[in-house]
């Protein structure tokens, strides 16, 4: 990861990026057609590896090591409900009601596409249904923003007034970042922020942005096997992302399928 240097992409490497993108919408869309109660989180591993293989590509996730001693085990990251990212695939089943985000990533030609998704598992409540469609709409309000002119500041403090104005919270710990041949690069995009400050966006950054929204709080903590991240309160939690270019254009949705 490149602390300070922000790598701006090519019409050409764009073209690319919106290809890993595009494998990474259908690797998720594979996983969300067989989400419903019973099955497996690692069954949905399996969807998600199987789909990779058949494609030539795999996920960058697998085997990733930030150094916690711990490299994921797994494809995806799933995480439900009081789990806001980063959950491990494993035996756990889903339940009527749950809600789960699955996270995925995709490297194709040497270029990450990088998205998730919060959905419910069969009939889930009102409110776990406006906590995910709230978490949608400030991807949405900050997707619109991804303009070159617009500040960091911009898109952070829009996510984190839409997020309030529904009485959730916005996470000031987990951020967006750049992604390119590596899924972390810089800058990070923080879910918060000051209008008219931070880094200014430029044509040629790719970035992903993922709102995470919190009730009652907006602390987590990270589980003992060094890898989940969950709400301190036990309540719900959601997650979306898209990974997004900077065009003259406007934005540009690379994980769109
Ligand atoms: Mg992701
Ligand atoms: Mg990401």
């Amino acid at each position: 990861m490149f602390e300070n240097r922000i790598n701006l992409k090519s019409g050409a490497e764009i073209a690319l990026m919106r290809e890993a993108g595009r494998l990474n919408a259908q690797t998720l869309e594979a996983v969300k057609a067989e989400i419903r109660p019973g099955v497996t989180t690692g069954e949905l591993n399996e969807v998600a590896e199987s789909f990779q293989r058949a494609h030539g590509v795999y996920s960058p996730f697998k085997n990733y090591d930030p150094g916690n001693g711990v490299p994921f085990p797994g494809s995806i990251c799933t995480s439900i409900n009081e789990q806001m990212v980063h959950g491990i695939p494993g035996n756990r089943k889903l339940k009527e009601g749950d809600i789960i985000s699955v996270d995925c990533g995709t490297v194709y030609e040497g270029f990450v596409g990088d998205s998730a998704f919060t959905v419910g598992v069969g009939e889930i409540s009102a409110e776990s249904q406006r906590l995910i469609d709230v978490t949608k709409e400030a991807l949405e309000i900050a997707t619109s923003l991804m303009v070159p002119g617009n500040h960091s500041g911009d898109i952070g403090s829009a996510i984190e007034a839409h997020v309030e104005s529904h009485g959730f919270f916005s996470t000031h710990t987990y951020t967006g970042h750049g992604v390119g041949r590596e899924m972390h690069e810089s800058p990070q995009l923080t879910n918060y922020g000051v209008p008219g400050q931070g880094f200014l966006l430029r044509e040629g950054m790719t970035i992903a942005i993922e709102p995470m929204v919190l009730i009652g709080t907006r602390r987590t903590k990270t589980l003992g096997d060094q890898w989940t991240v969950v709400s301190v309160n036990r309540k719900l939690t959601a997650h979306q992302e898209n990974t997004i270019a900077v065009t003259k254009d406007g934005p540009l949705v690379l994980t769109s399928l």
